[in-house]
């Protein structure tokens, strides 16, 4: 298990150089967030002695009891599931950054609860750049909007957007989308932003072509997923997940 953890890595270690090279673009221009959601204490472990620092997380209770495990290590961790008003408390204390934001109301949470203690939380804002009535996001038009707003809020700092396109068989539709959120982020230019999230582990390699930043690999890095435990349920709502 733990080998094949570090032989998963060091593979996509070299493709992401490839693809750095195929797209034209410097090498360690491409970030590799390594999303362990659902993934025991222990893969995140073996990642992170094969050199792997930064972790995404979707589900608030398990990655909690993960952090408080993993206390001792040095990891960046960031949030990359839907985001509801009764986690932001928790999220804002425990991440160092979140690739989920789509709504004024969480941004503002964050802001206020932000520890003065720790730098401002690292934040892009989720386009849905597929269009798709259940996929979360903000609308592609109206992502300057938002953006404006959550520019303004001293304890976040907008790093930029993130995209789960719809997922296509065929490389060029693939990336359509992400050529979408590009297009979105040279229109921001005027906020500084640095980065693109986009790419999992079915499109990363069209989407460094359009220039992610970062790419998200689930299990391209850990193998199949395990469903998750019982004591995390699957809800809808912000019910299970309550920490206030
Ligand atoms: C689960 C997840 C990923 C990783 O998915 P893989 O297909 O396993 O690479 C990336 N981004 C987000 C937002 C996710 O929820």
């Amino acid at each position: 298990m733990t080998t094949s953890i570090a032989a998963r890595l060091s593979a996509v270690r070299q493709r992401l150089a490839a693809a750095e090279r195929a797209a034209g673009r410097p090498e360690g221009s491409v970030q590799l967030l390594a999303v362990s959601k659902t993934q025991p204490a222990t893969a995140i472990l073996a990642a992170y002695r094969h050199g792997q620092r930064d972790f995404g997380e979707s589900y608030l209770q398990e990655a909690l009891a993960k952090q408080d495990r993993l206390g001792h290590c040095d990891i960046g961790w960031h949030f990359i599931g839907p985001l509801q008003s009764n986690k932001t408390r928790a999220v804002a204390a425990r991440f160092a950054w979140v690739h989920s934001l789509d709504r004024l109301k969480i941004a503002e949470r964050l802001n206020d609860q932000r520890p003065p203690g720790l730098p401002p939380l690292n934040v892009c804002i989720q386009v849905n750049v597929s269009g798709e009535p259940t996929k979360s996001g903000v609308a592609p038009e109206q992502t300057a909007s938002l953006a404006a707003r959550v520019a303004e809020l001293p304890r976040l700092r907008l790093r930029g957007l993130m995209a789960i396109p719809a997922p296509a068989a065929d490389p060029e539709t693939r990336r359509t989308p992400f050529r979408v959120l590009k297009q979105l982020f040279h229109e921001l230019a005027g906020y500084g932003l640095d980065t693109l999230s986009m790419g999992m582990s079915e499109d990363w390699e069209e989407a460094v072509l359009e220039g992610a930043t970062w790419v998200r690999l689930g299990t391209a890095i850990f193998g199949a997923r395990p469903p998750r435990p019982p004591s995390t349920p699957q809800g809808h709502g912000a019910g299970s997940d309550a920490l206030e």
